[in-house]
């Protein structure tokens, strides 16, 4: 096994506000800038690109922000299945990102299953050292990412990307969270960059990637599609949870966001007689500002 070598030391922070909602770049309903709201950041899924021709050479030709028609600032997220892992190479990643003009890329993604034998992780944690260290020659910020198929990896990655003078990272979390293991992953997560908090002289930030509800730690971000995806199935967010519209809990409940302004959750259905699509849109938007609140503590 090579470990790779430092190249160079950059402290680059993205400044993750506490939710950043990711967006479905093939589903109009998801660009809710389109209905008035202004939010600071989003994920753009670098893998939806690649599952279709034309948006990717539209996005391509037109960068990300042109596309989207959205002047926020636009993460980047590598998170993505196997098959798309195993096929990017680097001078791939580079022609993507250089095309796409994000404002800030994660490393790429690897696999780390826990139930495969120990040296294919660690394998694929080499390739994500690697890569971070690759991508210091990107000339725009980069999101380090924790991943590992146990803590001693997610403790070695982790080091070897604050050695390079990475300060934000992303933890992609949903299996985690599926496998019961992410309250303790997190914790030695936070232990790790809360020991080296002093060597590049800035704070670290966590994001975590893929999860809807807020886990006991503190001092974390978030980030998923969930306020989308669950609205398309008519599921209405309200204190860190999702209910069936119909459910007595919410269902005469007012909301007072800018969206909902005053409207119990059953008298959202109104708007579909408006325009055919226009009840999901208000679903969706209202999840969006709940969750944003939600994950800012309010
Ligand atoms: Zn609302």
């Amino acid at each position: 096994m090579q470990v790779p070598s430092i190249k160079n030391e950059r402290k680059v922070k993205v400044d993750f506000p506490k939710f950043v909602p990711e967006i479905d770049t093939q589903d109009e309903k998801s660009w809710f800038w389109n209905e008035g709201i202004k939010l600071p950041a989003i994920f753009v899924p670098l893998w939806q690109l690649l599952v279709n021709e034309n948006v990717l050479s539209n996005a391509t030709s037109k960068g990300l922000h042109d596309y989207l028609g959205f002047d926020g600032k636009i993460l980047l997220s590598t998170v993505m299945q196997d098959e798309f892992i195993d096929k990017l190479k680097r001078q791939d990643y580079f022609q993507l990102i250089t095309d796409l003009r994000p404002d800030a890329t994660m490393v790429p993604d690897n696999y780390t299953y826990t139930d495969v034998p120990l040296y294919q992780s660690w394998t694929q944690t080499i390739r994500l050292v690697t890569f971070a260290n690759d991508f210091l020659d990107l000339q725009l910020p980069v999101i380090g990412l924790v991943k590992g198929a146990d803590t001693h990896q997610i403790r070695w990655a982790l080091q070897k990307q604050i050695e390079m003078g990475y300060v934000s990272f992303v933890m992609p979390a949903r299996e985690l969270l599926e496998q019961r293991l992410l309250e303790g992953f997190v914790s030695r997560t936070l232990d790790v960059l809360g020991e080296n908090r002093n060597v590049n002289g800035l704070d670290w930030q966590l994001l975590l990637y893929g999860v809807a509800y807020r886990i006991r730690h503190e001092g974390v971000s978030y980030s998923n599609l969930s306020w989308f995806i669950e609205a398309k199935h008519e599921h209405y967010f309200k204190n860190g949870r999702f209910y069936e519209m119909g459910d007595p809990e919410i269902r005469y409940e007012e909301c007072h966001c800018e969206i909902c302004k005053g409207r119990m959750p059953q008298e959202l259905f109104d708007t579909g007689f408006e325009c055919g699509t226009s009840y999901i849109r208000t679903l969706t938007t209202h999840n969006l500002l709940a969750l944003t609140n939600s994950f800012a503590g309010k």
